[in-house]
């Protein structure tokens, strides 16, 4: 994806299910107008989910994604067909793709009820309707198509269109605390686990945030963090710093001068701050021999560096004398059963779409297990969560430590 483009979270995400043979591939290359997927008579041709970025109209920006078929074979297709399963996570439509000269089978009957129990909104894609030119199956919730003739290609696009999801109340990252002309310091250390020669994705969507304030963004590193305070002639109306260096940051900014940190910014936007801060506070109860479940959003660690592999699990060490146990994951890969974890520290989450980050913090509450994420933790084992938190009204007269 180019730097200009909508980042991948922004997107709607819309996951493509059926069986092998279905035509899954077949319609994806019929409603973008290009050869995007591998089209294959061989069954099977889709085994890991495929994301795809791009302008589907008349919807917009779009995220495409290639599942599985749901009747996959063998240890190998029972793996497949659980990921395929997880997709649902992230989907915000859900296209069933239904071989019209076979009908609908009970591994389409399967995924439908998740897809309805999760309250996705969806279409039945009846594929291969010339073969059955007598069968009309399109409904409210169904249409008949043929990918291979074009026939209701465009018919599918606008019904695609029409099932978008609303704009959320989620805030914003960070324009609803500011006023036009105010200044805002972001502090982004430059070590060696910083990627060479760029930003990463949300540093960049907070600039971009900060602009549509009509406020003013001053980037330094750490080490000009002082300077820059002293030469600037009036207070930066908030400090937004790299978790990495709440600790040092903290120091050189008056407790007068709002701060927070980037993670802080995306759980609030992303899903539910209230959930992690309030998490941040098992810590204080971790035992010896306990599982910490470190999980992080996106699979290229490029990005947060070892953050999560190295230096979270040294810093919760250190911080609470334990023997503690630790397991990752990454990507579209979150255990459905938490229960042998005490505590989940999630990374800002900065590639999953809305739906996703709220589905995992849902299953974390529903299995009573605490979560929190990198920031807030941070920001606990350095005693200024309750400073970083100030910023947001709603935490105001709260309790956090
Ligand atoms: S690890 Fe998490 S916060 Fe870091 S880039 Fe990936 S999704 Fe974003």
């Amino acid at each position: 994806m180019s730097l200009n483009s909508t980042p991948s979270a922004d997107r709607v995400h819309i996951g493509i299910f059926g069986r092998r043979n279905a035509g899954k591939s077949s319609i994806i290359n019929a409603i973008t107008g290009q050869n995007l997927a591998i089209v294959s008579d061989t069954k099977g041709t889709t085994t890991d989910p495929v994301l795809k970025a791009m302008e589907l109209l008349p919807l917009g920006p779009v995220v495409l994604i290639d599942t599985p078929g749901l009747d996959d074979e063998g240890a190998l297709g029972k793996l497949r067909i659980e990921k395929a399963y997880q997709v649902l996570n992230k989907t915000d439509i859900a296209l069933l793709v239904v071989d019209s000269s076979v009908g609908m089978t009970k591994e389409d009957e399967k995924i439908l009820a998740k897809i309805r129990d999760k309250n996705i909104p969806y279409l039945v894609v009846y594929n291969k309707c010339d073969i059955l030119p007598k069968m009309n199956s399109t409904t409210d919730y169904a249409i008949s198509v043929s990918a291979s003739a074009g026939t209701h290609i465009h018919e599918l696009k606008e019904r695609i269109a029409a099932l978008a999801p609303q704009s959320t109340d989620s805030p914003p990252i960070v324009r609803d605390l500011l006023k036009p002309n105010d200044f805002v310091i972001l502090v982004v250390p430059i070590d060696a686990s910083a990627p060479k020669g760029r930003l990463i994705l949300p540093q960049q969507q907070t600039i971009r945030d900060i602009l549509e304030a009509g406020a003013i963004s001053i980037v330094v590193k750490d080490s000009e963090l002082k300077e820059t305070l002293t030469t600037l002639g009036k207070n930066p109306a908030l400090v937004i710093t790299d978790s990495q260096a709440f600790k040092e940051v903290s120091k050189v900014v008056p407790e007068s001068i709002p701060l927070t940190s980037f993670s802080i910014l995306f759980a609030r936007h992303k899903g539910d701050l209230g959930t992690v801060a309030n998490g941040a506070h098992a810590i204080e109860k971790l035992k010896d021999g306990d599982m910490i479940l470190i999980s992080e959003g996106c699979t290229h660690h490029r990005q947060c560096e070892d953050i999560g592999t190295v230096k979270i699990p040294r810093l919760l060490t250190k911080y609470t004398g334990k023997d503690l146990h630790f397991s990752f994951t990454s990507g579209v890969e979150f255990p459905s059963d938490l229960s042998k974890y005490q505590l989940i520290i999630h990374c800002g989450g900065c590639t999953l779409n809305e739906r996703e980050m709220k589905y995992r913090l849902r299953c974390a509450k529903d299995q009573e297990v605490p979560i929190t994420n990198y920031g807030t933790a941070i920001a606990h084992m350095n005693g200024i969560l309750k400073r970083s938190l100030k910023p947001f009204n709603e935490f105001e007269s709260s309790n956090f430590q």
